[in-house]
């Protein structure tokens, strides 16, 4: 029986806050401007992934300002960092995501229309991520300061979530290895003190390696590399009929060759393969590989599988869930303006939804899915190397199409504000309970450990650095 089926005291019915939580949210209320300053700052650069060297810097600059011991250029990767105060245990840490989406700026207006054509937009929200988990941080420090609770606040500074997963490699660096619990949020639609997985992925790439020709006047002298790519993706769509509902493989040709008039002796694409649990998705990825080869020997080209990284589904933690719920219950949803909802509904009507506004209504918490849909997240490596907590806020209109420009613009405006600063305080309010009560993480460890059971944790990434440059 897994242990998370235990109830936590149920001490938070009260809706009084305590001492502790009523510092905490002045706390994150003192720096309200000022991390909405970073979100706004973070939000215009919208910096991709592994470039984003200056919302690192403003995130790091400011831990630093605040008195935090920041170690910079972390696992290999400029972007990556942490930062620490305090000593000793509990150690609590919190993550921070900062990079943005290729080509989805976007103004914070309701109707489409970029701000800088062509470039990068925040469509994840990772500008109001990183900013508020760094104002959770920031409010733990104090409470330390002012002598109500004692141990370690880390804030990790993660970069590249949208491509290559970051934190894979700083999992693999030790990073989370002294970390008794950890808590992540991410921007949403609805209010969830989340208990549900995610889905696992490998990403590879399969190059074939032909002899070009001219196109006409001697093709029997070609072997053609973008004829292998045709073949492998047929295969793999035909694999489609025989896989379980609940794997998802999709492919991004990167090169097929430049010109008509030419046999192409070179072909790439980006393959990925989804399960919602790691051990149901090897056995396809290593089927699809092996397809390479024979779309290789009909074509009668050479070819090379390379992997890219992989991530772990999100290991579930409920008795972290339900201290998180105990807080959204004390914090209750957020209100809105006139305008705000006037904004959400614009969206909602350009997009094709239901006029309804935003939805933050506080919902218990929910069963956890055996088998949940949505994306993945490299928050789930981090999560098979430690207790994790995560929170799900709302930065967006109910039923906003995500990753697209409609979460860029409530991410650059008050909606997404408020959902920011609403997160820094549910967080820091959780890590307020962990730091006062060693029980609470003594069961939040022993549902993590009995969840992990004996699977042993492997990264699911290739020997040697980050790949830095191949992002460029
Ligand atoms: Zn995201």
């Amino acid at each position: 029986m897994l242990l998370g089926v235990l109830v936590v005291s149920p001490t938070f019915s009260q809706k009084k806050l305590t001492k502790s939580k009523t510092a905490i949210v002045a706390s994150v209320e003192k720096h309200q401007a000022a991390l909405i300053d970073l979100s706004d700052q973070i939000w215009a650069l919208a910096e991709t992934a592994f470039e984003e060297n200056k919302s690192a810097k403003l995130l790091a600059d400011y831990a630093e300002q605040q008195g935090f011991k920041v170690e910079r250029g972390v696992a290999g990767m400029p972007t990556a960092f942490v930062a620490t105060y305090g000593s000793g245990k509990p150690v609590i840490s919190v993550l921070g995501e900062f990079d943005a989406l290729p080509g989805i700026s976007q103004k914070a207006q309701p109707t489409k229309a970029f701000l800088n054509e062509g470039a990068a937009g925040h469509g994840c929200g990772h500008n109001l991520f990183g900013a508020g988990s760094l104002g959770a941080a920031i409010a733990i420090k104090e409470l330390m300061e002012s002598g109500k609770i004692s141990g370690t606040i880390k804030f990790f500074g993660t970069p590249s979530e949208e491509k290559y997963f970051g934190k894979i490699w700083m999992v693999r660096a030790g990073l989370w290895d002294d970390v008794d619990v950890n808590i992540s949020w991410h921007p949403s639609a609805s209010m969830e003190a989340d208990v549900q997985s995610s889905l696992a992925l490998v990403d590879f790439k399969v190059e074939f390696f032909g002899q070009a020709a001219h196109a006409s006047a001697d093709p029997w002298n070609g072997r053609s590399a973008s004829d292998a790519l045709e073949i492998y993706t047929n295969g793999i769509n035909y694999y489609r009929e025989h896989v379980k509902p609940t794997v998802r493989m999709h492919y991004h040709i990167q090169d097929g060759g430049q010109v008509v008039n030419v046999v192409p002796d070179y072909s790439r694409l980006w393959m990925r393969v989804r399960d919602t649990k790691r051990s149901g998705m090897m056995p396809v990825y290593e089927r699809v590989m092996k397809m390479a080869e024979g779309a290789a020997i009909m074509a009668n080209v050479d070819y090379k599988v390379s992997l890219i990284s992989g991530i772990y589904e999100v290991l579930v933690n409920r008795s972290g869930g339900e201290v998180m719920q105990g807080n959204l219950e004390l914090l209750g949803s957020i209100s809105y303006t006139d305008e705000e909802t006037a904004f959400g509904k614009k969206i909602q009507e350009v997009t094709g939804k239901e006029q309804i506004g935003m939805d933050s209504e506080i919902k218990p918490l929910e069963a956890t899915k055996e088998h949940p849909g949505g994306g993945s997240t490299d928050v789930g490596d981090v999560s098979w190397n430690v207790a994790n907590i995560n929170l799900g806020v709302t930065t967006a209109p109910k039923d906003t199409p995500w990753h697209s420009w409609a979460v860029v613009a409530c991410g650059g405006m008050s909606i997404g504000h408020k959902g920011m600063i609403y997160a820094a305080k549910a967080m820091a309010m959780t890590m307020t309970d962990l730091f006062e009560k060693p029980e609470l993480v003594k069961m939040v460890k022993a549902e993590y450990v009995e969840r992990k059971g004996d699977e042993v944790y492997e990264a699911i990434i290739p020997e040697g650095p980050p790949p830095i440059n191949e992002s460029k």
